[in-house]
């Protein structure tokens, strides 16, 4: 049975499936949800909430796996890595067509969001080279110690709707490939994406109940946060829900890693490069209609850059909203019709608070997609860091501009900022960037590139309140995260009648 639906003409709506133990199987729920086109509002197919019977089939079944999985030899893992990495490439336009249509992300982006994903696959299979442990040879006389890096056992990835393919990628490849188990609850607003790459997984070979889907939302998070067999927990998603999910499956004895929710600012520099920043803010600020968290959500103008404010609005004025599936897009829809009044309103609050309105996306119409979720790239001027849309995520095409005089003052404001997650520099100047780079309190730091997500042979490292726990997604830092590091310490006697008495002493 494919857990792809197979078409939305079937005479009913098509179902998501689970995967457990190796079977795409239909869920017994009564709690299903549809997952909706957000360009036309065309109901895709119904996803469900897995009852906590299915949840708990579903992390047996990984624990069950893991007993074989983690003797498996590595080369085998990394082959099944290698054949993975390939299929997702021979099948990206298809996937992100499911993408686009359920997610709103235009064609190009899709694909770059599955290629973003597709590099940690290719990562994964150096994964020889990087599950090595470490050996001293005659720490004390004919004593050697070395660690071994070993899989934790089941873990479990909680994915977010606005990388449907990249994300639910950071986590389960590596997660395997170490010797781990897994179980995924990819978003419950766009899974088709995710388990058209989940379907790709198996084909490429991997083994019945290593990796494991089920579907849902607080219920499925909060069981599978709480389960005893589960050992580690990835999330990536809001800071509310990031928060819950650390605090609890931390009371649960997990180790969990929290990528969550961001407000990344540009600061300009009067001496950068104009044409190529204002490119920058518009891509970093507008693309994927301001749903990423690395997004260009506030920019800074520092100096004499203020004056490039309305050369800013002209150029975001030349970006076209339309559906995703449409040639030059720029901007497709919001993911849902809740998400656009969330946006509609936050820009409504930043009217009342007193921000000054440059450029109004609110009323933008796309012909022959009238239904769609769109707004139009926003751009708001005197905005304080009192007003709710500084303080606020707003995850939609807004930018919000503020001006500071120096490059310390830029600085200061960025640090004052409770999220952690990205930053860009816009400068010809190196020592700015130095002092920059040096100073600024944010974990991912771009100089003159807008949205600084690592390649995997480096991680994701977002911080502050943006991250809780310690290492982050793909590169070392996550073959670390999968593995618990053990230490032996051995001595061997190459004579039968070595005998040094009873030592009492801390020594070896
Ligand atoms: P979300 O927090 O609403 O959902 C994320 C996951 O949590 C989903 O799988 C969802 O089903 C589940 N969930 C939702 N409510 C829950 C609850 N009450 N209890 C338990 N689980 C729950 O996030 P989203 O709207 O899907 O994604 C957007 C957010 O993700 C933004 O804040 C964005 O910044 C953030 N994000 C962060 C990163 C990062 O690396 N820091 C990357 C991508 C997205």
């Amino acid at each position: 049975m494919s857990a792809i639906p197979s078409t939305a003409a079937a005479a009913k709506t098509p179902t998501v499936k689970l995967l457990i133990n190796g079977e795409f199987v239909e869920s017994s729920s009564n709690e299903w949800r549809d997952i909706v086109n957000p360009a036309t509002q065309e109901v895709l197919a119904r996803v469900p909430f897995a009852t906590a019977a299915e949840i708990d089939a579903a992390v047996r079944s990984a624990h069950a796996a893991f007993a074989q999985w983690k003797t498996t030899p590595i080369g085998t893992r990394l082959r099944i890595m290698l054949k993975y990495q390939a299929l997702i490439r021979e099948h990206m336009p298809r996937i992100a067509k499911i993408l686009t249509a359920e997610q709103g992300k235009t064609l190009p982006d899709a694909e770059g969001d599955i290629f973003r994903g597709l590099e940690v696959v290719e990562h994964a299979c150096s994964i020889g080279t990087l599950q090595l442990g470490e050996f001293a040879e005659n720490v004390a006389g004919a004593v050697d110690t070395y660690t071994l890096r070993q899989p934790l056992g089941v873990c479990a990835g909680i994915t977010p709707f606005n990388f449907p393919a990249m994300i639910p990628l950071w986590m389960f490849p590596m997660a395997i490939v170490c010797g781990n188990t897994f179980v995924l609850k990819p978003s419950e607003q766009d899974p088709l994406s995710t388990m058209a790459l989940v379907e790709l997984a198996i084909e490429a070979g991997v083994p019945r109940g290593v990796l494991n889907v089920v579907h849902g939302g607080k219920e499925a998070v909060d069981a599978l946060c709480t389960h005893e067999h589960v050992k580690a927990i990835s999330f990536v998603g809001s800071t509310a829900v990031g928060t819950h999910v650390y605090t609890l499956a931390s009371q649960h004895g997990k180790r969990v890693q929290s990528m969550m929710g961001a407000k990344n600012h540009a600061v300009v520099l009067p001496d950068a490069n104009k044409e190529q920043t204002l490119n920058a803010l518009a891509g970093a600020g507008f693309g994927a209609a301001g749903q990423r968290c690395m997004a260009t959500s506030v920019v800074v103008l520092v100096g004499a850059s203020q004056q490039w404010l309305p050369e800013l609005v002209e150029k975001a004025k030349t970006l076209k909203v339309n559906a995703g599936t449409e040639a030059g897009t720029d901007i497709g829809p919001v993911v849902s019709t809740s998400a656009k009044e969330r946006i509609l309103s936050l820009i409504g609050k930043g009217v009342e608070e007193g921000a000054t309105l440059e450029l109004d996306g609110r009323n933008v119409k796309v012909p022959g997609y009238e239904q769609g979720n769109f707004i139009g790239p926003t751009i708001f001027s005197n905005v304080t860091t009192e007003m709710t849309i500084y303080t606020t995520e707003i995850f939609g095409p807004v930018l919000v501009v503020l001006s500071v005089p120096t490059l310390d003052e830029a600085i200061a404001l960025v640090n004052r900022n409770p999220f952690g997650n990205g930053v860009g520099l816009f400068t010809q100047s190196g020592a700015a960037a130095r002092k920059f780079q040096s100073e600024i309190d944010i974990g991912q730091v771009g100089i003159n590139i807008p949205i600084p997500v690592p390649v995997p042979y480096f991680s994701f490292t977002g911080s502050r309140g943006s991250k809780l726990g310690d290492l982050g997604p793909y590169g070392k830092q996550v073959v670390q995260f999968y593995t618990q590091t053990k230490t032996v310490t051995a001595r061997w006697f190459d004579d039968a009648t070595t005998n040094d008495g009873v030592n009492t002493t801390i020594s070896l």
